[in-house]
């Protein structure tokens, strides 16, 4: 990236004013931006040098349709030209944000049908905790606030998610989080029993999990695992809430992650898919019991509120989103591509001896890297991050995790065809034959 003349002038304004999000902020200054990205099409994007590359990511697990998808461009043009921003605040609405929880109510699962908009992923997540701690103010029992997770899980850096994720360097990070969270072995059912036991069960708020771990390394959940959790949750009387903002909107193959397994949460999360990216968005919605009691309980104001909920424009761009997502099968594309690309993983699998276990549900999939096969023994330094550097070289970008295993993950767009699968299997193939 630095022969080029030009682009050193952005390197250097980059290193200087631009701090990078979830970055290595030392060696991000030592080595500067990889990528300058200018341009994007369908899976590809493109850099300021002109190079382009297959986004096996998705970029962050979330441009669901693609790049470069115009009609979007044109009905953000639109309705930033009609009217960009209202207030949704008390008793004023717009056409968008109605229209948009009502198509949200019509996909969500069972009996969720009210919607609560915020701008992303941290911000739904600490509005599911909040609602969940003062819906049980309402309800008469203020005790119950704690709120329990799952390890190895993520739930966003807003104060209330950071404390709610299980990959514990994300709370490390501060020396104060949030009060009354704890955690759970995310693999074991009977974890969650005994904490629930442990804390007093009338302490307890609510239960958050991804249907799917994204971040925590593309985790599946175990077999019947969350047919207990809502047994479990019923049985003590604990709000179920999913976090499927990786996981929503065709991510896995189903609209909705928690779909494969049968249940429904009391409040589910979504952010990512819902806009593909084009527009900052998410929200949580809310059963049927509990919006009743909210209105029937709730004496003065609900006093949660981000100034960009039912953001008009966004959502309006989400409702296209929606459409192009059904119009164009990338659904069931996501859950045929999703097949081939496990397939892929697994001759993978058979031909290069450091890939350990592989999985995908849907377009969303994880490689673990081992030393030895048989024992699942990682190496002592891990592997992942230069795979990812060889892939980004060999022109596939795809993304390391590295907290406590050595893993490969990947998320590419729905739009995904079974060619451009093959092309991602091949790159890999280079890139693991070029590090062994
Ligand atoms: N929840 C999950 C499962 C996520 O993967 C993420 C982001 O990757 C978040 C929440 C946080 O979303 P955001 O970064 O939009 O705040």
């Amino acid at each position: 990236i630095k022969e080029k003349t030009g682009i050193q002038e952005l390197i250097d304004l980059d290193k200087k004013h631009f701090i990078h999000p979830t970055t290595a902020i030392a060696q991000q200054q030592a080595d500067g931006p990889s990528f300058i990205f200018t341009e994007g099409k369908g899976i590809y994007l493109t850099d300021v040098t002109g190079r382009t590359v297959i986004d096996g990511m998705a970029s962050l697990w979330n441009v669901n349709i693609g790049h470069g998808q115009e009609e979007l461009a044109e009905v953000a043009k639109e309705q930033m030209a009609k009217l960009a921003f209202t207030s949704s605040f008390a008793t004023f609405s717009n056409e968008p944000a109605i229209r948009l929880a009502a198509k949200i109510a019509s996909i969500a699962p069972g009996d969720l049908n009210a919607v609560f908009f915020t701008s992303g992923g941290s911000e739904s997540n600490d509005t599911a905790i909040k609602l969940a701690r003062h819906y049980w103010i309402l309800k008469g029992q203020p005790n119950r606030q704690k709120i329990i997770s799952r390890s190895k899980s993520y739930h966003g850096v807003a104060m209330g998610a950071t404390s709610a994720t299980g990959l514990k360097p994300f709370r490390d990070f501060t020396n104060s989080i949030a009060p009354d969270f704890c955690y759970v072995d995310g693999s074991s059912i009977e974890d969650l029993r005994k904490v629930i036991e442990q804390e007093g069960p009338e302490t307890i708020a609510a239960f958050i999990a991804e249907p799917i771990q994204g971040a925590g390394g593309v985790n599946l959940p175990p077999e019947g695992y969350f047919k207990e959790v809502r047994e479990i949750c019923n049985e003590y009387g604990i709000l179920m809430v999913t976090d499927e903002v990786i996981t929503g909107f065709g991510r896995t193959g189903t609209y909705f992650g928690i779909e494969h397994f049968g249940v429904v949460p009391d409040m589910m999360c979504f952010a990512k898919g819902v806009s593909s990216g084009y527009a900052q968005l998410g929200g949580v919605v809310l059963n049927d019991k509990m919006h009743q009691d909210f209105i029937a309980l709730s004496k003065g104001t609900l006093l949660h509120g981000y100034t960009y909920s039912g953001h008009p424009m966004a959502c309006a761009v989400a409702l296209k989103n929606i459409e192009i997502i059904e119009r164009e099968n990338l659904i069931e594309n996501s859950k045929q591509r999703g097949l081939e690309l496990l397939e892929g993983f697994k001759k993978l699998q058979s031909k290069h001896p450091i890939i350990g276990d592989v999985r995908a549900l849907g377009l969303i999939g994880g490689i673990s890297i081992v030393k030895d096969k048989q024992t699942g023994e990682g190496f002592e330094t891990q592997l992942a991050p230069r795979l990812v550097a060889e892939a980004a070289k060999n022109g596939l970008i795809c993304r390391s995790v590295t907290f406590d295993q050595d893993t490969l993950v990947f998320a590419p767009p729905l739009i995904i065809t079974k060619s451009e699968v093959e092309r991602i299997i091949e790159i890999l193939d280079e890139t693991f034959t070029a590090v062994e």
